[in-house]
């Protein structure tokens, strides 16, 4: 599963974009509305997002919860050589960097895949 964290909260990627900004919509926190985009800070209908690029994955970073348990915030992140978060190209790549490194598809189903967010203006 690839996503965010807002505010604490895990929100799966939907395949949707917002059309005035372009980013990710998720699914809202309002009953009424389908979809929110946190850079517009607006709800929308379904119809006023389009579908995103089917060819396009975000970019990922690697999370699980510490000892296993799923709390907000307390994620460890994969890092890299230097100490960094580790970034992937998309989650098909963070997926193939977990197999090749002992973790089993099952174990796959623990981690998060945060996408990483853009860069703001
Ligand atoms: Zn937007």
């Amino acid at each position: 599963m690839s996503g965010i964290f807002h505010e604490g909260r895990w929100y799966e990627n939907t395949d949707m974009i917002c059309r005035r900004c372009g980013r990710p919509v998720y699914d809202s926190d309002n009953p009424e509305y389908c979809y929110q985009c946190f850079h517009c800070d607006e709800d929308f209908y379904s119809f006023e997002v389009e579908e995103q690029d089917a060819l396009y994955l975000p970019p990922v970073m690697v999370a699980r919860p510490v000892d296993g348990i799923t709390l907000n915030e307390a994620l460890e992140y994969l890092l890299d050589d230097t100490g960094k978060t580790r970034i992937f190209q998309n989650q098909p790549e963070a997926e193939a960097f977990l197999l090749c490194h002992g973790f089993t598809s099952e174990d796959l189903e623990h981690f998060y895949f945060v996408e990483v967010p853009e860069n703001e203006e």
